[in-house]
C-alpha cells in the first residue's frame, strides 16, 4: 500500500491553486510540500526575459499568499533540488503539471525515471494546453502544418478540452525552516533600471488578477471581439497572454468560462474566433513541441538564403520606438512602457522590422523575448515566423503590411499613436499617420519638428517595400 503522508508538489507554468490537477493529487497526501524552482540548467535562450522576471516576481507572491507563504522556492538544478528534497522531507511523492519543450520533456523524463526508481510515485499531469501536441496527427500519423485542418478537424474533432476541476487544498503544510519573502526577494527578478514603473498600472499577476481579466472581457469585450480585437486604442481584447502563459489561469478555464457565459453559443462569430485564438496558442505549441528548433531556425528553410540586412542603427530606431512611422513607434512604446502590445500592432511591428527594413526575425523575437511580459517561447517564435513568411501556415512574404494604411484603417482618429507619442497629440487626424506630408504652417500650429521633437521616417515605405520583394525573390525558386 502506498504511505500516502508527504507529497511535493513541483510549481511550473502553472501558478495557480484553481484547476490544477498536480495540486489536487497533491492535496490526497497528510503534507505537502509545494516548490518553485528557477531551473540554472535551461538552455540560455529560454532564461527569463526582463519582463517576464517581474512578472514571475509578482506572480510567486501571489501564490505564496494562496499557499500561505508555504512555497520553497529555489535556484538551481532541478534534478539535484528534488533528489535533496525527496531525501530531507522524506517526501513519497512528486506531481506537476506538463511542459513541452524538447529540454523541459528531457529533463522531466530523466527526473520521473530517478524518482520511480527510488520506489516513489511521480505523476504528471496535463494543465496548460487544451489538446496535447503528441494527440492531434493528421491521419497519415504526421504533425498538421497548417491552422485551420489542424484546429478545426484535427482538434475540435478530436474531443472536447477537459473540464477544469475544483482543486483539493492542501490538508497541511511539510514544515519547512523557511522565510519565502526573503527568499523570493534575494533571487532578485525585479529589474534594476527604473523600467518596470508603469507595468503595475496596467498588471495585476496572479490568479486573481486574472480571473479580473477575464470576467472584464466576458462582460465587456467579448460579444464584440470579432471587430474590437483590431482595435489598438480600446481593450477589446481579454489581455489574458501573461496569465496563460504563467498559468495562473488555465486555457481550459477560459474556454468554458466564455462558454457559459453566453450558453454554449459557438455560432456566435464572435466567440468563435475568440476561441480560436486559444486554438492559435494551442497550435503554437503544437509547432514548437513537433519542430523544437523553431526558436532559430526557419521553419521554411528557402528562407536560410535570406538576404538579412545588418543595421544597428535601424535595429535600435524600431526598438525604441524612433522610426518616424508613428504607428510603428507608438507600438514599441507601448511595448517598453507597458510590457504588451497589441496583436495587430505586433504584426505591423514585425512586418516593419523584416520587411521594410530587411532585418533578420530572430532579432525582433529576441528584443520581444526581453519586453513581453507574455514572451513565450511558443508564441513568440511561432508568431515571428509567421509574420516573416518563414513560417508553418505563415503570411506570404510579398504581403508586407503598409503601416500608414493599417493606422488609417485600424485607428482612424490617431487615439493610440497620439498616447504613445504625445509629441504628435495635437496633429489632425488626416496626418497623424504620416506627419512627413503636413504641411509646414500645420506642423508648426501643432509644435512638431520632424529631424528635432519627432524623428524623419528611417525608411521610404514604397522604395522599402519594393526592395523586400527583390529580396524574396532571390530565394523564391531556391
Ligand atoms: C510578432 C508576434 C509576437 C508574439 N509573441 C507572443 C508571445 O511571446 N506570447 C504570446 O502569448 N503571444 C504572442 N503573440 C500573439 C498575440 O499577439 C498575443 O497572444 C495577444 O496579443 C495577447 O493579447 P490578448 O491576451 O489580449 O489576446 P486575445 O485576443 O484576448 O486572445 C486570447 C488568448 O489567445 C492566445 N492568442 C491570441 N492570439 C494568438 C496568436 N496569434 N498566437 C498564439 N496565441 C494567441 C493568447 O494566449 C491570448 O491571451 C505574438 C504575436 C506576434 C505577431
Amino acid at each position: 500500500m502506498t504511505n500516502k503522508q508527504k507529497a511535493l508538489i513541483w510549481f511550473r507554468q502553472d501558478l495557480r491553486v484553481k484547476d490544477n490537477p498536480a495540486l489536487d493529487a497533491a492535496s490526497e497526501f497528510e503534507h505537502v510540500l509545494p516548490v518553485y524552482i528557477i531551473d540554472e540548467t535551461a538552455p540560455e535562450r529560454a532564461q527569463l526575459g526582463g519582463a517576464s522576471s517581474w512578472w514571475l516576481h509578482h506572480s510567486l507572491t501571489s501564490l505564496g499568499k494562496a499557499l500561505q507563504n508555504n512555497i520553497l522556492i529555489v535556484k538551481g538544478d532541478p534534478k539535484a533540488i528534488l533528489k535533496s528534497l525527496i531525501d530531507e522531507h522524506q517526501i513519497d511523492a512528486v506531481f506537476w503539471n506538463r511542459q513541452y519543450e524538447d529540454w523541459q520533456i528531457k529533463r522531466d523524463s530523466e527526473i520521473k525515471t530517478a524518482i520511480k526508481e527510488r520506489g516513489l510515485i511521480a505523476t504528471s499531469f496535463n494543465a496548460s494546453l487544451l489538446w496535447e501536441p503528441m494527440n492531434i496527427l493528421k491521419k497519415d500519423k504526421t504533425p498538421y502544418k497548417v491552422f485551420t485542418p489542424y484546429y478545426r478537424k484535427g482538434c475540435l474533432v478530436h474531443s472536447q478540452p477537459r473540464l477544469p476541476i475544483s482543486t483539493t487544498q492542501p490538508k497541511s503544510f511539510v514544515e519547512v525552516d523557511y522565510n519565502f519573502e526573503a527568499n523570493l526577494s534575494a533571487l532578485e527578478l525585479l529589474p534594476k533600471l527604473d523600467w518596470d514603473s508603469d507595468f503595475t498600472n496596467h498588471w495585476a499577476p496572479g490568479e486573481e488578477g486574472a480571473a479580473s481579466k477575464l470576467s472584464r472581457f466576458i462582460e465587456q469585450a467579448c460579444l464584440a471581439y470579432q471587430d474590437g480585437r483590431n482595435i489598438p486604442s480600446i481593450r477589446g481584447t481579454s489581455q489574458l497572454s501573461p496569465h496563460l502563459h504563467f498559468g495562473e489561469i488555465s486555457p481550459n478555464q477560459v474556454w468554458y468560462a466564455v462558454l457559459d457565459a453566453f450558453d454554449g453559443d459557438i455560432e456566435n462569430k464572435n466567440i468563435d474566433v475568440f476561441l480560436s485564438e486559444l486554438g492559435w496558442r494551442e497550435f503554437s505549441h503544437y509547432l514548437l513541441y513537433h519542430w523544437p528548433n523553431i526558436h532559430t531556425d526557419n521553419f521554411n528553410t528557402k528562407f536560410d538564403k535570406f538576404p538579412w540586412r545588418k543595421d544597428e542603427k535601424d535595429l535600435k530606431a524600431w526598438q525604441f520606438g524612433n522610426t518616424g512611422i508613428p504607428i510603428i513607434d507608438a507600438g514599441m512604446r507601448e511595448l517598453y512602457q507597458t510590457g504588451y502590445m497589441h496583436n495587430r500592432i505586433r504584426m505591423v511591428v514585425g512586418s516593419f522590422l523584416v520587411k521594410n527594413l530587411l532585418i533578420d526575425w530572430r532579432e525582433g523575437e529576441r528584443w520581444f523575448w526581453d519586453c513581453l511580459l507574455d514572451a513565450d517561447a511558443a508564441a513568440n517564435s511561432a508568431s515571428w515566423q509567421w509574420v516573416a513568411g518563414s513560417g508553418a501556415d505563415a503570411a506570404p512574404y510579398f504581403r508586407v503590411f503598409n503601416p500608414i494604411l493599417q493606422g488609417e484603417k485600424f485607428d482612424k482618429e490617431g487615439e493610440y499613436v497620439k498616447r504613445y507619442c504625445p509629441e504628435l497629440a495635437k496633429l489632425p487626424p488626416k496626418f497623424i499617420h504620416k506627419p512627413w506630408e503636413a504641411p509646414s504652417n500645420i506642423l508648426n500650429a501643432c509644435s512638431v519638428v520632424l529631424g528635432k521633437n519627432y524623428p524623419k521616417p528611417i525608411v521610404d515605405l514604397k522604395s522599402s517595400r519594393l526592395r523586400a520583394l527583390d529580396a524574396f525573390s532571390e530565394i523564391k525558386g531556391g
